[in-house]
């Protein structure tokens, strides 16, 4: 690469959200280059469950789910110790590794005229107005009028995400697990979530015959049963046997989970004017909800396309757009963030039983608080 070449987009990173606006901005004609650090897809810790709106962007950017393999999920199964609860979801998700979901959509960009760089880092990214450095270390240096910054939970150099005290002593592990054919039957289209002491975890199908199980503990829990996975998996198999027996004679297929530590669940980005004009900030990088509510893939594309389409409207209005997604998931982001202590503590996951127990239908309305609403989605998927 060389140094100092000028660029009209540069998209840092290729998950979801970077890959959704390259995707929209190349297809209306623009010049767009995406920066992606790994060379090549790779699972990612996440839930790996799509909401209805998940589902919703995924086909206006031309995804289709059915021939990636994606599984499907009705029904919701919570399990605390030896208690569970069954209800249907109020619409029909899909499972679908990262891999393959954001391989797909990193293709799709390229097919419409994105230029992907694989295995190149952002180092650090500063303002020289009116234009926007982006410094790849022994790879140069580009100038950019505008920078889309989707680089997830990894800060850059120079636009950090400011430090909102939003929660930050949970790890996330993800691991994905061949199930016998009789716990794959058992476990059908349902996604579970059990709760336990310090944290929750869900299990799910994804592709064919993988299944895939994601959990957030808090740190303190962690150290307190020994600081490692086969630890931790056996504390929670003991207090829920239920996992235990969904995970008898399952074959691991990596051979150690993944990890990710700190995870700011509530992190919402505030406006700060010494940011370059022309900057936006997408996905997790905008805000960080917590990922009991399988909202986080459908934010980061919801992101991806509201960004592509005010810059499309409007140029490097990065203002207008952080204002406008800000207005769109705040109290999602606000209200999950209450609900996420009450599952992580005894007597709140006792509540949210009782409350199940009398009145099934309050997970209705609780998924429907914490999406991201018809009206904001409207707006961005009739955008030409
Ligand atoms: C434990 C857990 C479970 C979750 N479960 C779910 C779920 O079930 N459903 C759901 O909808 N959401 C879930 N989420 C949330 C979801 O995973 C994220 O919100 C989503 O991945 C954000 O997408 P993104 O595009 O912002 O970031 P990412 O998908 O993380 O993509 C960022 C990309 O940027 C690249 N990158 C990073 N730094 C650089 C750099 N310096 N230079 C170049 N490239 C760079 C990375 O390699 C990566 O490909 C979960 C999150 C966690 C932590």
């Amino acid at each position: 690469m060389s140094g100092g070449s000028q660029e009209e987009v540069v998209v840092v990173g290729g998950g979801l959200a970077g890959a959704s606006a390259a995707s929209i901005l190349a297809g209306a004609g623009r010049s767009v280059l995406v920066i992606e650090r790994d060379a090549e897809a790779r699972h990612k810790v996440c839930g790996e469950f799509l909401s209805i709106e998940a589902q919703a962007y995924l086909a206006h950017l031309g995804i289709d789910l059915d021939a990636l393999g994606a599984c499907r999920i009705s029904r919701l199964r919570l399990v605390r110790k030896r208690t569970l609860i069954e209800v249907g979801l109020p619409f029909v998700a899909r499972g679908l590794s990262r891999k393959v979901l954001d391989e797909a959509l990193l293709q799709q960009a390229e097919a419409h005229g994105a230029r992907i760089f694989r295995g190149q880092v952002v180092r650090s990214i500063s303002a020289d107005h009116p234009e926007i450095h982006i410094d790849m270390g022994p790879d140069g240096v580009l100038v950019a009028d505008s920078v889309f910054l989707a680089s997830g939970k990894h800060d850059v150099r120079g636009v950090k995400r400011a430090s909102s005290g939003a929660m930050n002593d949970l790890i996330g592990f993800k691991l994905h697990y061949r199930l016998t054919p009789n716990e794959q039957r058992n476990l059908g289209g349902a996604v579970e979530v059990v709760l336990f002491g310090g944290g929750y975890a869900g299990l799910q199908m994804v592709e064919r015959d993988i299944a895939n199980l994601c959990l957030v503990v808090s740190r303190h829990r962690f150290e307190q049963v020994g600081k490692s996975w086969g630890d931790l998996l056996n504390f929670i198999t003991d207090e829920c046997p239920h996992l235990g027996e969904r995970l008898q004679n399952a074959e691991p297929l990596f051979e150690r989970p993944l990890s990710i530590f700190q995870i700011p669940y509530g992190f919402l980005h505030a406006p700060d004017r010494c940011e370059p004009l022309g900057l936006f900030r997408l996905g997790d990088q905008i805000g960080v909800i917590p990922s009991f509510t399988g909202e986080g893939m459908s934010i980061a594309l919801h992101s991806g396309c509201l960004a592509a389409s005010v810059y499309l409207d409007q140029g490097r209005a990065a203002a207008i757009y952080h204002h406008r997604i800000r207005s769109d998931i705040r109290h999602s982001i606000r209200l999950a963030s209450v609900l996420n202590q009450a599952v992580r503590h005894a007597a709140g996951q006792q509540a949210i039983f009782q409350l199940l127990r009398l009145w099934p239908a309050a997970m209705g309305h609780v998924t429907t608080l914490t999406r991201v609403q018809e009206a904001s989605m409207h707006k961005v998927l009739v955008a030409p």
